[in-house]
This record gives structure tokens, sequence and C-alpha cells, in this order.
């Protein structure tokens, strides 16, 4: 989407450490804009109010006002929100993503000195995981085995299409359409090329399931070919000749040698573009090389709007005491400038999150295995605008 140089942008403080990991990200996220940019960009940010602020202030978790406000603008910092187990509530955090119609997930895993990782070598971890949001399993059409449903649909399958399913088997369709992965596929491919990534990898399981997985890879490859021919190359033709220079590689793997790869040869991986399913999997795999998740960003990205959060959650225990780490959000700021085109400030946060773990200045949960004294969330946040 455009970008206009003095945008509005809304946040969402969040409940637990919330609020204060959000307010560290936007001091952070406002410094690097001023530092890149001067004064001719600036975000203006809106607070939309929902989680247990809204509750306590409007009765309502998720009031029609925050609603109407992340209709209009469209571009959300999201601090964690408490989804309370049981009880017919639909999470804030889907509800969020089906307004902002964000069919893309996408999530940075980066190693940073200092964690534990457990991988011998794990500064080769740089990876982007980008899954498909809306489509496969996920979508919940499933049937118990004794449901009036299931018993027609295994009735239908055996006389019309001869197929057996047993009698006590229940039932999930998983659809996966050519529009839904295309148009993840061209964000995904767009992404690369904008950041200036090296490959994007189309992650599935196509020789078991031929006409869903298999066709994903298949539909994502035409939108390479096609629609982005003189910037991209695929293995095959390198393979039989075709210079990579200043081209993304497209290639593709199986989902379960996926796994094995990013262990054992994770330099040669760089974006994933996974279905739905096989991304959810992956990007917790990808996320535990690194050995922190807490550390994590993440987007849920469409083509007109974004949500941007970390990928930890509300962790209640360290609420209110200045000692959560908002690395998290704070990547997911950097997402957020990414999208907005603002890629030298986005630059400027990975550059001072990486040097202030070099010199040692990071909260308690990573304080711990270095050794040092630990900094508070704010001060953290303060000595990041510092470097
Ligand atoms: P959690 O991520 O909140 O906590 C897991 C562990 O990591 C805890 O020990 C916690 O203290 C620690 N931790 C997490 N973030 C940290 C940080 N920034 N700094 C230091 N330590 C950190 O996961 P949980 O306990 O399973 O979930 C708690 C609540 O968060 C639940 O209500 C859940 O629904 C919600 N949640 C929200 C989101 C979201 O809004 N995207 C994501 C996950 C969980």
């Amino acid at each position: 989407w455009q970008t206009p140089n003095k945008p509005i942008v809304l946040f969402i403080e969040g409940d637990g450490i919330g609020p204060e990991i959000t307010r560290a990200a936007m001091s952070v996220i406002d410094k690097a804009v001023e530092r890149a940019y001067k004064s001719s960009r600036q975000i203006k940010w809106m607070e939309a109010i929902v989680g247990e602020k809204a509750e306590k202030m409007a009765g309502n978790r998720f009031p029609q006002e925050s609603v109407d406000l992340i209709q209009r603008y469209r571009v959300v910092l999201k601090g964690p929100l408490e989804t309370p187990v049981g009880g017919g509530f639909r999470s804030l955090n889907v509800t969020i993503r089906l307004i902002l119609d964000a069919y893309a997930n996408i999530r940075p895993v980066k190693y940073m000195k200092g964690l534990e990782s457990p991988l011998r070598n794990p500064e080769k971890v740089d990876l982007i995981i980008v899954r498909e949001n809306t489509d496969d399993l996920y979508r919940g059409i499933e049937w118990r085995w004794d449901s009036p449903e299931a018993v027609k649909l295994r009735d239908f399958l055996r006389r019309e299409l001869k197929v057996e399913i047993e009698d006590d088997a229940g039932i999930g369709v998983k659809p996966i359409s050519k529009y839904k992965t295309q148009r993840v596929a061209r964000m995904a491919i767009r992404y690369a090329l904008q950041n200036g990534r090296r490959s994007v990898t189309i992650m599935h399981k196509g020789n078991i399931m031929k006409y869903t997985e298999g066709a994903f890879r298949e539909w994502a490859y035409e939108v390479a070919v096609k629609e982005f021919r003189d910037k991209v190359v695929t293995e095959e033709e390198v393979s039989k000749g075709a210079s990579q220079a200043g081209r993304l590689l497209i290639n593709d793997r199986i989902a379960d040698n996926m796994f094995q790869q990013i262990i054992t040869r994770t330099e040669s991986y760089d974006v994933i573009l996974a279905p739905n399913l096989d991304g959810d999997y992956i990007s917790d795999a990808a996320g535990a090389l690194i050995g922190n998740i807490g550390v994590l960003g993440g987007a849920n990205v469409g083509d007109t709007g974004g949500m941007f959060e970390a990928v930890h959650g509300t962790a209640p225990k360290y609420a209110g005491k200045n000692v959560a780490n908002p690395t998290g959000i704070i990547r997911g700021g950097e997402l957020m400038l990414r999208f907005m085109g603002w890629t030298e400030a986005a630059n400027l946060i990975d550059k001072a999150i990486n040097e202030a773990v070099n010199q040692r200045k990071v909260t308690q949960d990573l304080a711990r295995f270095m050794n040092v004294q630990a900094l508070g969330t704010k001060e953290f946040a303060q000595a990041l605008t510092q470097i």
C-alpha cells in the first residue's frame, strides 16, 4: 500500500505486559523514523482500545469504535491480548485479522548473539516464514464421526466415488484455492524482492496431497515466473545453466524435508512460503532454532493493511514490573516499517537490536544467561534509541 509521509497508525496497548512493551516499541519506532527521515516523515499514533482496558472502560473487550478505527486506518501495532479459555469467545486477534483481511502471516526468525540456541552455528539462522492464513484445514470444515453430516458424506463417497471410509472416522476438508495461493505467493515474492532476500522456497507435501499442496506448489511457481519473470530464476533453470546473478531464486521442498533442511542447512534458506498448516508448524520450529520465541515479531498482512505484533503472549506474571523484554513487539514494529516502505528506519531498528545485544545491554530474560546486570523494559528501549 501507499504510505503518506505523516500516516495515522493505530496502537493497541494489549493486556498484561502489553502496555509497557507497546509504549517502549513506539518510542523506538519514532526515534528510528526521526533518524532516518528527519522531520519529513512521522507517525501519528492513535489508540484503539481493545482487551481488558476496553472491558473496564466500556464493558466490552472490542468496542464498535475500535472496530471502526481499525477498518478506517488499517495499520495496527498491537500488544498481546489475553484470550480467555473456553466460552464462546472469539479470539480478539482473529477478529482483527478478519477486519483487515490479513491473509498472510509473516514471521522473521533471526538469531541474536546471547540466545541459547540448540544449534551449533545459530548465527546462520535468518529466515522469513510466510504462511497462508485463510485456507487449508484451518478453515475448520470438519464433522464428528457420528454426526449426520459425516454419515451422509461417507455414504456419498462410497456410493458415488467408490471411496471407502471407516464408519468410525471423523471427516475434515482441506480446501486450497488458486486465488488464495497466488495472493500469498505474490506477497512473499514482493517482500523478498523489496527487502533484498536471496530466495523463496515453496514448502508443500505435494507428493502425497497432489491437488491441494501440489497445486499450491504449481500455482506459486506460476505467479513467480509469470508476474516476476525478469526478477526471478527457478532452481530448475539454474540446473540447466541459467545465471542466478541479481535474481531471486525460487525453489520448493517437500514439507518433511524442509524441517530437516532448516536444521542441517539453515544457511541455504531464506524466505519460506507455506500453506496454512505446514506454515503453522514450521514457524514455531524455526522459532525454536534461535532458542527464545520472546524476541520474535510477526505480522498479519493483506493488500490493504496489517497488524504487527510480538509472537509471545501477555506474560501476566511480569505485568507492571518494568522487566519484560520488548524486543518481540519492536521487531513487529520493524516489520510494520518494512510494509510501509520505510526500509531505512526498519534497518536502523534491526541494527540497534543487534548492537544492544552485542554490548550486553539486555532485559532480565537474557541477562540471566549472559551473566550481566539486567536493564528494565524502559531502559532497554532507551538504550536502543541511543545506539
Ligand atoms: P506467554 O508468551 O505470555 O508466556 C510464555 C512464557 O514466556 C512465560 O514464562 C512468560 O513470562 C515468558 N514471556 C513471554 N513474553 C515475555 C517477554 N516479552 N519478556 C519476558 N518474558 C516473557 O504465553 P502464555 O502464558 O501461553 O499466554 C498468556 C496469555 O497470552 C494467554 O491469555 C494467551 O491467550 C495470550 N497470548 C496472546 C498472544 C497474542 O496476542 N498474539 C499470543 C500468545 C498468547
